[in-house]
């Protein structure tokens, strides 16, 4: 593979931007190798600046559920785009886009936007404290909730990689990132994913002391890891018996498993949802949302302090509600969840095929291919997986047209623009990849 303007453009970067990206997982750190730089992308296709296409798995890191610059949603851009790029005064179009929200989730009764994902959890947790005057947050090893200082706690995927690179583990209860404050890190109790007997304890540990339980409903940061048989609805259970609130982010899984998420999925009502992601159509937009005794005690109606220059921005508003309008079409999430299975079936068969072991977890349209022969239920199982073979599949299947997330701890992404022909191409690298790299 030709890749010469990439080298020249990531060298150039790192002379004035920290590792030459402007967010860490981008800089193929977890493969050794140096990053593509992109030109353009389209439907399932992305192509990098020396002219090298791809079968794009990476959909943004969630966002292009559509497919890469869906025709309708680029068109919604353009007619906002041509009224003005932000006005920091309220639009109609953020009514309606909260109105779409609220229909897809039955728990959710009001919302607020913000323009990341970080934000929406962020204050989240905020209102959590507010709404229930306690200050611990429990997570979950190896979810990620952005950047924000309660948060950056055994971090999985992005903060993962940066951990492993510098040998050293997840420190639950301890800050994963210098210049978080351990004060910070330690209002934030740190269980393993899929164990409620570590939730229990830590009630019973802190007793009316714990805000809220915060948990992605499928772990998608770690690679994909499913929530266990009864996991969600005993969260929701314990919660409610301990009067804290229960926080899913979907900011991965919301519009991504089903039109109505996790939630939607598994049959289990969150108090504060966070969304991001797919609903910003590929621009910067988020939200979070829930029961309106809780949302109301946000500003300007509650005193919970929250706000943003370019929250519920005109482009991004428009961008989100051309994509979830899409969404709603009949069939969208049959498709998606069958294009997931094949794709699925297929790496498990061609593992098979070159005797390699792997356990492939998957959720509707994301999944994850890890090199271990045990199954994968928490963020422990997925550091004994074989990082060594993933980064020489990884090279393997760039090699071969198929660009994967550059990380072990990273979820594949299905859109719809992905044909049966690419799945089979795919399928087909990855008999020659599982073999180069067995
Ligand atoms: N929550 C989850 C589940 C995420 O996957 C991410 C981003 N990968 C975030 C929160 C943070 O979102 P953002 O990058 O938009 O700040």
């Amino acid at each position: 593979m030709v890749n010469h303007k990439s080298t020249a453009a990531f060298s150039h970067a790192c002379r004035v931007l920290p590792g030459g990206v402007n967010s860490p997982v981008r800089a193929f750190g977890g493969v050794d190798i140096e990053p593509l730089f992109i030109e353009s992308a389209q439907g399932s296709r992305i192509r990098d600046i020396d002219g090298n296409e791809f079968i794009d798995y990476v959909g943004s890191w969630g966002p292009m559920i559509l497919g890469h610059a869906h025709p309708a949603v680029l068109d919604a851009i353009h007619r906002a785009v041509d009224k003005g790029t932000s006005f920091g005064a309220p639009t109609e179009a953020e009514t309606e886009l909260a109105e779409r929200i609220i229909g897809a989730f039955e728990s959710i009764q009001k919302v607020r936007l913000v323009s990341s994902g970080t934000e929406a959890v962020m204050t989240a947790i905020r209102l959590a404290r507010a709404f229930t005057g306690r200050d611990l947050i429990v997570k979950m090893a190896g979810c990620y909730h952005g950047h924000s200082d309660s948060l950056l706690v055994a971090a999985g995927s992005g903060v993962a990689e940066a951990e492993r690179r510098r040998s050293a583990g997840a420190n639950p209860g301890l800050p994963s990132s210098p210049g978080v404050p351990s004060a910070l890190a330690a209002l934030t109790i740190v269980v393993p994913y899929n164990d409620l007997d570590a939730v229990g304890a830590a009630f019973e540990a802190h007793r009316d002391r714990i805000a809220g339980v915060l948990v992605e409903p499928v772990a998608a940061n770690m690679g994909v890891v499913p929530p266990a048989e009864g996991y969600l609805e005993s969260l929701r259970l314990i919660c409610d018996l301990q009067r804290a609130v229960l926080i899913f982010d979907e900011v991965i899984s919301g519009f991504r498993v089903a039109f109505g998420g996790a939630q939607e999925r598994y049959g289990v009502q969150a108090d504060l949802t966070c969304l991001g992601k797919i609903i910003g159509g590929g621009l910067p937009l988020a939200a979070f949302g829930g029961k309106a005794e809780i949302m109301d005690m946000l500003a300007p109606n509650g005193k919970v302090y929250q706000a943003g220059t370019l929250s519920g921005n005109p482009i991004a508003t428009a961008a989100a509600n051309a994509t979830l309008e899409l969404l709603t079409q009949r069939d969208t999430y049959d498709r998606l969840e069958a294009t997931g299975a094949a794709l699925g079936t297929g790496l498990t068969q061609a593992a098979a095929e070159a005797d390699v072991r792997v356990t492939l977890n998957r959720v509707g349209s994301i999944l994850s291919c890890f090199f271990t022969d045990r199954p994968v239920r928490n963020f422990a199982d997925v550091q004994t997986t074989d990082i060594a073979r993933f980064k020489r599949f990884f090279t393997a299947m760039l090699e071969r047209g198929i660009y994967l997330a550059p990380s072990a701890y990273e979820a594949m992404f299905v859109s719809l623009a992905h044909t049966e022909q690419d799945v089979e191409r795919t399928i087909q690298a990855a008999r020659e990849s599982f073999k180069a790299c067995s």
